[in-house]
């Protein structure tokens, strides 16, 4: 990259950022507009001012010198004839970059100047032009070249005899030069001062801004979890502002009150709604165990009604225990553990329940700060998902290893994986995987949610590879005390 590249790289990464459609850009826009009308009108009617005044004064000086010809005329004629009087006054009122000459009546020259000879009158043929001109009566400003030129021309009488058509020329391109270039520098001003006035501008709307931008950061980061802590605290802002900010703070009290009823009410539900199912489960079991008369569908219809009460057991232990967590009720009990003990424990049990699926452990000490139970019922959701989710025969793995500071639990199987777009996903409440709607896996979308929030409470992660068709590597990693 050479230097000028590197050095137009931050202008165009600004331009890039430039958005047409922002406040900031119209604002900006409207009042450089607005801005340029002005002092560009302004620049503008007062060059055309000056412009005018400075002709009015050649032009006056010019019918001066043609009003006052005759009369001086008629003192030198009194001494002398008139052909001689006519270029006698003609070498008086003659200057450097003033020229005069007289035409008769059938265009003939009858006297004239000296300047018309100097060469910075003959030059681009200014003088010979000038001799030719055929408008006979008037007064105006006129190009020659790039030189200008104004002229006065009228009949000329003396003693109220007509003797010709009387011309006054005067230069006054050197004046118009200096105008010019004034007026050059005069809109040169003009646009620096533009300038400026939009880098002000644009810093001014973009600092007026920042706490609308403070709103849009603070709405973006707002979640169930920081609801009820979130507030704006805009002082210096402007007070269209200020009643905005205010505004969205009662807006985040009240869906941070309505989110704690609706995380109460289904904490109430579940918990009215678990005891008698607990019982009618607890009846339903000890009438299948007792009852020996019982026809086989009667037996059948038991059973179905069993497992029934247990599967909406589940669901409303899950739901108890995700509303809890998300309310903050749900006290961990934090102690230092081997989850060697753990993990030997979970593979046990999973080899006690599971027939089809053979659990593997490769396990060595490795202690930690958490909480058995909750650490115990995280490994059965996912043991008990790997399971879920592989075929009969498949290798369910569970793996425990050290890798820096961390301790890593992973539950390996070659189950048919999940699709990447859904990866995150799974982690929500009562996210499940397309197919898993239709089909019967007794799951609730619940599993996955409780996991990550309860080994987060634990100051934990939990990270998921899946590859599909190949399986899955769920991964629970926790600081090693
Ligand atoms: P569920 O009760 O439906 O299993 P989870 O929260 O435990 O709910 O899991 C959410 C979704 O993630 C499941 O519906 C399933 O599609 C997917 N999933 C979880 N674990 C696995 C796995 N080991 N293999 C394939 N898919 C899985």
């Amino acid at each position: 990259m050479n230097f000028l590249q590197r050095l137009l790289k931050p202008a165009h990464r600004t331009v890039q950022r430039i958005d047409p459609n922002s406040i900031q850009f119209r604002l900006t826009a409207g009042i450089l507009i607005a801005s340029a009308l002005g002092i560009g009108g302004i620049t503008a009617l007062t060059t055309w001012r000056m412009q005018q005044i400075l002709l009015s004064g050649h032009k006056q000086n010019t019918i001066d010198v043609a009003e006052r010809f005759g009369e001086d005329v008629e003192l030198y004629q009194k001494m002398m004839p008139t052909e001689e009087a006519l270029q006698r006054v003609i070498d008086y009122r003659t200057t450097g970059d003033l020229a005069i000459w007289l035409k008769s009546p059938s265009d003939e020259v009858l006297a004239r100047s000296q300047t018309l000879s100097l060469p910075s009158w003959q030059a681009e043929g200014i003088s010979t032009r000038l001799l030719n001109l055929e408008r006979t009566n008037f007064v105006g400003v006129y190009p020659i070249a790039d030189h200008y030129l104004v002229i006065c021309a009228g009949p000329l009488k003396i003693a109220e005899q007509p003797i010709g058509n009387l011309y006054v020329a005067k230069d006054i391109t050197q004046d118009q030069r200096s105008f010019l270039a004034v007026m050059r520098s005069l809109s040169l001003m003009s646009s620096a001062v533009l300038l400026a006035i939009a880098l002000i501008i644009a810093l001014y709307i973009r600092r007026s801004l920042r706490p609308i931008r403070q709103i849009n950061q603070l709405a973006a980061n707002v979640s169930v979890s920081n609801l009820g802590d979130t507030q704006l605290q805009l002082d210096q802002a402007p007070t269209e502002v200020q009643q905005l900010a205010q505004t969205f703070n009662m807006m985040l009290s009240r869906l941070s009150d309505a989110w704690r009823q609706q995380r109460r009410f289904v904490s109430d539900v579940s918990h009215e709604l678990r005891t008698p199912l607990t019982v009618t489960n607890g009846y339903l079991q000890s009438t299948l165990r007792r009852c020996q008369t019982l026809t086989e569908p009667q037996r059948e219809g038991l059973e179905i009604a069993t497992a029934e009460t247990e599967r909406t057991i589940g669901l409303l232990q899950d739901l108890l225990d995700l509303a809890r967590i998300e309310s903050g009720s749900l006290r961990l009990n934090l102690e230092i553990l081997d989850l060697k003990d753990i993990v030997v424990e979970v593979a046990g049990m999973a080899d006690y329940v599971s027939q089809e699926v053979s659990i593997k452990a490769n396990v060595i000490s490795l202690f930690v700060r958490a909480d058995r139970n909750r650490l115990k019922q995280v490994l059965v959701n996912l043991v008990d998902n790997a399971v879920k989710y592989s075929e009969a025969g498949d290798i369910v793995t569970l793996r425990l290893l050290r890798v820096d500071k961390q301790a890593q639990i992973q539950v390996v199987d070659q189950g048919r994986g999940i699709p990447l777009c859904d990866q995150t996903g799974i982690f929500e409440p009562f996210y499940r995987v397309d197919e898993d709607r239709s089909r019967a896996t007794g799951g609730t979308g619940l599993g996955l949610s409780i996991v990550k929030r309860l080994v987060e409470g634990m100051g934990g992660q939990v990270k998921v590879h899946s590859k599909l068709g190949e399986g899955s590597q769920f991964t629970i990693c926790l600081p090693v005390c």
